[in-house]
Parts: C-alpha cells; structure tokens; sequence
C-alpha cells in the first residue's frame, strides 16, 4: 500500500499526541517510501501495536511499518533510508516477535521492519550429509523451525527456554539455555547467515566468507545488519526426554554438582536450576495436591521461608534405548548431593520439553498474567564471584521469589566463540542468573517500581563489589554505559558499526549509536 500524504499527516499528529519525545520525519520523506517498487506494502494500523514489547515498560511510535514480501523489499527499504543521507532523522528497527523487554526492536518515529511477514516458504532441511542444517528466514520462530526439522527426524543443538522468538532475534543477542554447556549458545551453532547491511547490500557470510560481518551480526544487537536468513547447524532429534528436577538447601552443593555435571563427558543433555526463596501462594497446601513425579510442582511448593535450589536436567532417549536411559540416569543421580526425598521426574516428548515456557505462556495469558510489565534482569556472574553473589541476593536483598522466576546455571566459556558480538565474563565457567519477574499491580510488592528497586539494588552491589558481572540483553540508555559493557571490545564493535551501518539507521532502540541529524 502507497502511503497518502494524509496517513503520514495522521501519523505524525499521533506521534505529537503520544507525547514521546523523538526525530519526527517530515511527510514527503515517508510518502517517498511508497514509491518504492515492494512485493510487500508498508502499513500504519499496526504502528501502535509495533510500539509494544513483551517487557510492557516501552513504547516508542514509529512512522511506519514494513511487511517485507522478500528480501529484496527491506534492501530497497535500508537503500533508501541510506540515500537520504545523515540528515534524515529516518531509523529502521527489525521486529523479531517484539519479546525484547525495553523497546530494543522499536524505532521512535522510523520504519519497523516486520520479520515474521518473510517467515514460511523458505524453510528447508538439507538432510543429506553428515552435517545437517536447515536454512531458516531471519522471522521465523524457533517453534517453527523444530516443527519442520523434526519432520526429518532432526533438530537444531542449541535452544532458548522459550520457542516463540524469532532466529534473527535470539541470534542477535545469543540464545542460551540448559544445552549451551555442551553446544554452546545459538549463535554458536550458525554456518551462515544473508544480511541486509545499514547501506542496503544483501550479503552473504560465514566463517569463510565475509567473516567479519558474519561474527559481528551474532550477538551484534542488530546494529550491523537485518538477519534474513540463517543456516543452523542439526542433529538427530531424539524422541523423548526424562526431565528430571531435585532440590538442594545447600548452594554451594547445588553450584559444585551443577560444575561437575557440565564438565563431565557423560552427563545430561540440558542441565539448569532455580532458586527459589520463601516461595507462598502457588498452591495453598502443596503436600495435598503434589504428585512427586512431577517435575513441575517441584518449583511450586512453599520452601517455608527457606531458600532452596532446584537443579534441573534432562536425558534424552528412544524406545529403544530407555534401559540404557535409566542405567545411566541411575548413575549420574547417584553421585550428585540433592535432599533425598525430592526427586522428581517425568518422560515427556522432546517436542512438549522444548516448548514447556508455551504451556505456561497460555497458562498465565488465561488468568491475563501474560501481557503485564516484564521487569526482567539477566546477568553472568563469574564463577569465582557466584558464592558472594548468592550470599548477598538471595534471601537478604531478594525476601522471596514470589514474582517470578530465578534461573540460576553455569555455561563454559569455551563454547562461546570470541569473534562474536556478544560479551561475557572473562572466567572459564559463568553463571547465568535470570530475575524474571513479572508486575501484575500498579503498586506494592507486585509493581515494577518495587521489582526495579530489588534490580537496582542487585546491580549496585554487582557493581561495588566489582565481582566481573556483564548484563545479558542490557536496557543501557547511553553510550557510556555501553562503553562499560563492551570494555576492550568496544573499538571492534564501533568499527564494524562504522563499516556495516555508518549512519546509525538500525536496532536504534538498543541506544548505543545515536543517529546524527
Ligand atoms: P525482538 O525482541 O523482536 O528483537 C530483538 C533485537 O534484535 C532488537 O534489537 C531487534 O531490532 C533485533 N532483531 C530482531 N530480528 C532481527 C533480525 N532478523 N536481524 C537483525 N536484528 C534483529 N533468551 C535467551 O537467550 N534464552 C532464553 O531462554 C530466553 N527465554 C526467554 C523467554 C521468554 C518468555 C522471553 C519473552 C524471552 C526469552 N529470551 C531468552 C530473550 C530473547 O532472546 C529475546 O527476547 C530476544 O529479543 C528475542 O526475541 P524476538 O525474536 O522477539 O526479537
């Protein structure tokens, strides 16, 4: 659809009314957009939700939304916006499934580029050699992906907790969860990738072949180029899973049997935990209603005022290998220090394991628990610093884990590739540690004012007692604080954002490069 001059004339009085502070594009500038020759169309009934996140605290307008019909619609978009030199006030933000938690895929007042509108023909398994791999578009969802690659009876290595976020968006922070032990993060399991750079070039690279841009688009905030397509690394997929979940009141137990495990040669196939401090409310009388079986509602009972941890992992297996499964889990179980008595297991698909956050998700959408404020803090913690870190948070700064969430599982750093984007503590092994609160009221114990004090007073501490913490998808506002994260590897980073996009057209709500106007 070709922009009127009188939808840009609407838009802009919306911009003005929603009182967000921005660069306002003039109307000749957007309605220059359509005349662009697309297989897609560009859309204003959607700016507003486009101006939503899953972290619900955010909400930056833009002037127009891009529904790409192919690759060829958002270079001929990032040309132009280029052509229009630094002057222009004109930003571009890729939107994976807007799962970012303050805006990072929004652009105030510019074009958000709808990446799911290029999902679905473009899916395709190559099955036939040793080293399977399906090549996926930048907007599709990871649900998706193990939909289609279990068809083959393959499945990519790497995941995140959650399936229902874009490729080109978890690649572009790093996708970790309980299988990054041993495969290392998502962007660690990527042969290749298409990109449509800030000056509008479709380029294709990899380890081989235009090396440079390939390592700074994973984990590069989406500020070097739109991910289009990504070709990811597969494995057979087995059948099924025993998930298996035990708890521990000591961490230092906890912490050393979670080492141990990631650093054996036979071990689990996914290993994380939680913590969980002076858990209330979940159910009334957990003793009752639990079925110690299962491994779900050993996250879900009252831990008396205590702080438990709950070590989780899994073991795949086929019909045919379920003796060998029990065997080795029998094993394993064996030399780990959790309270006897809390052992809990079940044997589910892979498929219901990898999606088990969507069983929740329409859980809580039910009861409208789901599109509340998402005041979330992800953090690596060194492993040398974990004890004074667990000392400090739990149960002194955090009174209990009522509102959500406390991940808490070490990775090895020798899985992450260093000439990616992505930062991390300098140890061997580093913890990830994810506050993932939700803030249902508007004020109290359940509101993002109270969960953004505990956040604040978690990242002071970090801070003072300078225990080598780096922030996981980081809300920084300034380039300063950027700076700070980046530390020595900021001067690759500002030099690949000067060579892939000069004028600061993408990822504009990851505020680390201003747009000059
Ligand atoms: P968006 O939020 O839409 O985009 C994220 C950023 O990437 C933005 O800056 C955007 O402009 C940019 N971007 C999007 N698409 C592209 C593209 N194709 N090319 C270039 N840049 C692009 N993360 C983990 O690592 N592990 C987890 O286990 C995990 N669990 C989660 C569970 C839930 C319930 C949620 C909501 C998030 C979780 N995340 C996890 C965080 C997730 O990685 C981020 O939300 C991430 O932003 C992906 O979401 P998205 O695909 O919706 O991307």
């Amino acid at each position: 659809m070709k922009p009127s001059l009188e939808h840009c004339f609407k838009l802009l009085l919306l911009l003005a009314l929603g009182g967000v502070t921005m660069h306002v594009p003039d109307a000749d500038v957007l309605s220059s957009l359509g005349a662009l020759r697309l297989y897609g169309h560009f859309s204003f009934h959607d700016a507003t939700a486009m101006a939503r996140d899953f972290g619900n605290r955010c909400s930056l307008l833009p002037a127009t939304v891009l529904h790409p019909g192919s690759v060829s619609d958002i270079a001929a978009t990032v040309r132009h916006v280029f052509s229009l030199g630094e002057r222009s006030p004109l930003t571009i933000a890729a939107r994976g499934h807007g799962h970012s938690l303050m805006g990072q895929s929004q652009a105030a007042g510019g074009i958000v580029v709808r990446m799911e509108s290029l999902r679905g023909d473009r899916l395709q398994v190559h099955d036939g050699s040793m080293s399977p791999f399906v090549d996926a578009p930048g907007g599709e969802l990871w649900i998706n992906v193990l939909h289609e690659t279990l068809k083959y009876g393959l499945a990519p290595k790497s995941w995140t907790d959650y399936l229902h976020l874009t490729v080109g968006g978890t690649l572009s922070n790093a996708g970790v969860s309980g299988q990054a032990f041993r495969h290392g993060p998502q962007v660690s399991n990527v042969n290749q990738l298409e990109i449509v750079t800030g000056r509008g070039d479709v380029v294709t690279c990899s380890p081989e072949e235009n090396s440079d841009l390939f390592y700074a688009a994973l984990g590069g905030l989406g500020q070097f180029g739109i991910i289009t397509r990504a070709r990811i690394a597969l494995e057979p997929a087995p059948k099924m899973v025993r998930w298996i979940r035990v708890l521990y009141s000591d961490f230092a137990s906890f912490t050393e049997d979670q080492e141990m495990l990631i650093m054996a040669k036979n071990t689990f196939d996914y290993i994380e935990g939680f913590v969980i401090i002076n858990r209330t409310g979940i159910l009334n009388n957990w003793r009752t209603s639990f079925k110690p079986q299962d491994p779900v509602q050993a996250s879900r009972f009252q831990s008396d005022g205590r702080v438990l941890y709950c070590l989780e992992l899994t073991k795949n297996f086929n019909s045919n290998d379920a003796g060998t499964m029990e065997q080795e889990v029998t094993a394993l179980l064996s030399k780990l220090r959790y309270i006897r008595s809390t052992l809990f297991h079940t044997d589910v698909t892979y498929l219901e394991f990898l999606d088990r956050v969507h069983t929740s998700e329409v859980k809580l959408r039910a009861q409208g628990l789901w599109e509340v404020p998402h005041p979330w803090l992800n953090l690596l913690i060194p492993r040398s610093s974990i004890h004074r870190f667990a000392k400090e948070v739990f149960g002194k700064i955090l009174k209990d884990s009522n509102n959500g969430p406390i991940l808490l599982y070490p990775v090895n750093k020798s899985k992450w590739d260093n000439r990616t984007s992505v930062v991390i503590p300098d140890e061997e092994i580093f913890y990830l540690v994810g506050f993932l609160s939700s803030a249902p009221s508007l004020s109290g114990h359940g509101s993002v004012a109270h969960a953004m004090n505990l956040n604040n007073q978690i990242v002071e501490f970090c801070e003072e007692a300078d225990i080598g913490m780096k922030q996981y998808l980081a809300p920084y506002t300034t380039q300063q604080q950027w700076k700070a994260h980046f530390g020595a590897r900021w001067e690759t980073f500002e030099r690949r954002k000067h060579t892939y996009d000069p004028l600061a057209i993408l990822a504009p709500g990851q505020r680390i490069f201003p747009k000059a106007s």
